[in-house]
């Protein structure tokens, strides 16, 4: 495909058309070489619908590990033996510390996550009572992402004030079986039709890496369109020693980029956020990354560490891009690093 090939597919989805099944399949197999002309095309969309804004947004564990479901990808399941940190439900003075930290960075939107199939009453009761409490104290968005969800759940969600629901859907329906036995693709899709008809945003997105075909990432990303999830965290396979895909290794930086491409293109008006496994995997192609997706998360994921937060912004400063507040607004965004450095080297001279 030629750069006018790919111009052609950001203007089908400009238009709001889909790609075809074969268009879609030529984005994930092109050539390395023509990396860079396909990134123009799939920025061509995001700067239309996003500009060059970047929303953060911030990821806090509040539940850790002891879950019942058999995730393949996830540390906290029953079959997981990855050393991590188990805990119940934070108390709610540390949920309100993490929301003020999520402020101190910058981030938009906090995430709000809890592990487990779905939560027992004392804990659902337990997470509105913080969420009205970070609300009331903050401009955070919250996003709740609890397991699965009654739809009078999520009523009562919409009610505490929530902006919005992840639930990922991770894989294509075909593929699931083979990722998770515990429940089903259609448990998490019924999820997900709760949120949306309780009038809360969704958010829902995938794993890339584990196991899954060409096919597969595009039928994930039209169950993601079809469902017309606002918000869609893309993440790549890290591969936890102790779960069933440890030593998994599918992904390189150019296939990550090219999944990015292919999501923009098929999800042209969706949120796209770069999600776990973006150090990892994308390397030093991170600020790559943003010209497809117009969000990433900032600080750590759920039991493994992201980069530093300055290392973050100053990727997002150096390519140009702005934040933008949880309104859509843009963020002055202070040279936090060139301060200090300046500080530094007054603090020498001063002592000569
Ligand atoms: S992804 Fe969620 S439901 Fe699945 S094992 Fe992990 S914590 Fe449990």
């Amino acid at each position: 495909m030629t750069s006018d090939n790919w111009n052609v597919l950001a203007e089908r989805s400009l238009r709001g058309e889909l790609l075809s099944r074969e268009q879609a399949r030529s984005v994930l197999n092109a050539p390395d070489e023509v990396l860079l002309e396909q990134l123009a095309a799939a920025y061509r969309v995001r700067r239309h619908y996003w500009g060059n804004r970047v929303r953060l947004h911030f990821l806090l564990n509040a539940q850790s590990g002891l879950c019942p479901e058999d995730c393949h990808y996830c540390s906290q399941s029953k079959i997981s033996t990855a050393e991590i940190q188990k805990y119940p439900l934070l108390a709610k003075d540390k949920i309100l510390h993490a929301a003020e930290q999520a402020e101190r960075q910058k981030a938009g939107t906090f995430c709000f996550v809890i592990s487990g199939r779905s939560p027992t009453e004392s804990t659902f009761s337990q997470v509105l009572e913080a969420v009205r409490e970070v609300k009331a104290k903050s401009d955070l968005k919250i996003c709740t992402c609890l397991g699965l969800l009654s739809s009078e759940q999520a009523q009562r969600l919409a009610e505490a004030g929530v902006d919005r629901v992840n639930h990922n859907l991770n894989t294509s329906a075909a593929h699931h079986p083979q990722i998770c036995t515990t429940h089903t693709f259609d448990n998490r899709v019924a999820t997900l039709k709760h949120v949306k008809a309780a009038g809360i945003t969704t958010c829902s997105g995938g794993i890339i890496g584990m196991g899954e075909s060409d096919d597969d990432v595009i039928d994930l990303a039209l169950s993601l369109r079809e469902l017309e999830v606002t918000s869609v965290p893309v993440n790549f396979l890290i591969p936890i020693p102790g779960t069933p895909f440890e030593g998994t290794n599918e992904l390189n930086p150019r296939r990550c980029l090219r999944v990015l491409c292919l999501f923009r293109f098929l999800l042209p008006t969706q949120e796209i956020r770069i999600a776990g496994g973006r150090e990892v995997h994308l390397r030093s192609l991170q600020p790559l990354g943003l010209y497809p997706a117009n969000s990433m998360f900032i600080a750590d994921y759920l039991t493994t560490p992201g980069q530093a937060a300055e290392q973050d912004f100053e990727m997002i400063r150096d390519a140009g891009f702005i934040l933008e507040a949880s309104d859509g607004s843009p963020l002055a965004l202070h040279n936090h690093k060139r301060v200090k450095v300046a500080e530094e080297a007054r603090g020498a001279q001063e002592q000569r």
